[in-house]
């Protein structure tokens, strides 16, 4: 026997009933983003890779380890990120902001508020919600005007928005600040200082998370390292006069639009990008991967990445994550026809051919059995299709210039007029009743 293929590791097939949760999903958020006018953009599922070193940082977890390089099809083995060609995208920031320095938006408007929706691509160990293919709905806001504390609360509003009307009722938003570049500059400082004197206490991991980029520390999540964290008093770091107030901002126009939100001084998010306002969305009903989301503002990716100084924020929500914490059943999906056609001999056939693609041509969901058969066993066929329907063709009705039209809820049938073969009566009885 040739050998069977399987979907590869760390990848999904979304198939019926599975795949109506998630267009239920898709058609939810995708309302929210219109109501905050946010337009959709697609970008390729693959970009140089240097684009994505450049932007979420080389020393980062996903750039280091996790690239899937389309040369190699492999991410990097010897621990060094792989620079060049073509990569999958890890996700859709970095794409976003290099398209819309290429069609240079910012000269055509002072704020450019996107959203994506599709597949990113990680080398990941997979788990419970942990893919190698998964999906983000995420958002960019970007441009001249996009320096306002308002839009960094509008942001956090709107994912949490997403979520409630994804159906998600219980999460925690934690937030933080980062201040400007220098305060950023300054708070490293500061952590490699806390934190230089307690390397023994780190793993090897983290001690070169230590030496690439010492924000990543905070995010180990080592039991030891945590508790070094843990021990430090981060509000003995002072932020700037400056980025102290933008962020009382941010949480004041939070607190106008009664969000509740944790504040969360060990947050930092591992890519180089943010500065300023970080979150993150956690959900108690996800296992130990139990972020739905995060976001926050990086004002200096633009330029770092050859375009104009602007300011941007953002934010990503997980799908998989999204359903695994709303965990839809599945029959309360309805997804078969809503009329089924059957016929009884061959002649009859080529009617039922003709009356459910009319049927369809006029708007009403209807399929047919593509066999003919005994009464009864065609009508387990409806039955089965769960068509609330069944338009019955047979010598009878065909030498009677009818079909039989069966409400399968009351079980009464009654004839109806073919026409002059338009089915017109049939049509009209099929609208009322569906
Ligand atoms: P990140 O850019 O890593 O913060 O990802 C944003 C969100 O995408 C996370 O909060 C998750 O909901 C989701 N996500 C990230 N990586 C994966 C993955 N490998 N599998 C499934 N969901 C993921």
């Amino acid at each position: 026997m040739s050998k069977k293929h399987t979907v590869p590791r760390g990848c999904a097939d979304i198939a019926p009933p599975e795949i109506y949760h998630w267009q239920t999903l898709e058609y939810a958020l995708r309302d929210v983003l219109q109501a905050y006018n946010y337009q959709e953009i697609r970008t390729p599922i693959f970009e140089d890779t240097e684009l994505f070193a450049r932007s979420m940082g080389q020393s980062s977890d996903v750039v280091m380890k996790q690239m899937l390089n389309l040369a190699s099809q492999r991410p990097s083995e010897d621990g060094h990120p792989r620079l060049s060609g073509l990569s999958l995208r890890p996700e859709n920031t970095a794409s976003v902001v290099r398209s819309y320095i290429q069609q240079g938006l910012d000269r055509r408007e002072s704020l450019t508020k996107l959203f994506y929706l599709g597949p990113m691509f990680r080398g990941e160990r997979p788990q419970k919600g942990r893919l190698r293919q998964f999906h983000q709905v995420g958002v960019e806001a970007i441009g001249p005007h996009a320096q306002s504390p308002f839009l960094d609360a509008e942001v956090v509003a709107l994912s949490a928005d997403m979520l409630q009307a994804a159906g998600i009722k219980e999460f925690v938003i934690n937030i933080n600040t980062l201040g400007s570049v220098e305060d950023k500059e300054n708070f490293s400082g500061w952590l490699r200082q806390q934190l230089g004197a307690r390397l023994d206490e780190l793993d090897e991991e983290d001690r070169g998370r230590f030496d690439r980029n010492v924000f990543r520390v905070l995010d180990s999540k080592n039991a030891a390292t945590r508790k070094v964290v843990g021990s430090i008093d981060m509000q003995q770091f002072k932020l700037s006069t400056d980025s102290q107030a933008y962020f009382e901002q941010v949480l004041k126009a939070l607190d106008r639009l009664k969000i509740t939100y944790r504040v969360d001084p060990t947050l930092v998010r591992g890519l180089d990008y943010y500065t300023h306002t970080v979150y993150e969305i956690t959900s108690s009903a996800l296992g130990s991967q139990d972020a739905l989301g995060a976001g926050g503002r990086y004002n200096r990716l633009v330029s770092q990445l050859g375009g104009p100084d602007v300011g941007a924020v953002g934010f990503a929500l997980g799908l998989e994550r999204i359903l695994l914490a709303l965990n839809p059943k599945d029959d309360a999906v309805q997804n078969g026809p809503a009329v089924f056609v059957i016929a009884f001999d061959e002649d009859s056939f080529e009617r039922a051919w003709e009356a459910t693609s009319l049927l369809r041509r006029a708007g009403i969901r209807a399929d047919m059995a593509y066999q003919v058969g005994s009464v009864k066993s065609l009508m387990r066929q409806a039955n089965k299709s769960g068509a609330a329907q069944t338009v019955i063709l047979g010598k009878d009705e065909l030498a009677r210039g009818v079909v039989g039209l069966k409400d399968m809820a009351s079980g009464e049938q009654q004839d109806v007029s073919i026409g002059s073969n338009d089915y017109q009566q049939l049509i009209e009885i099929l609208k009322e009743r569906l």
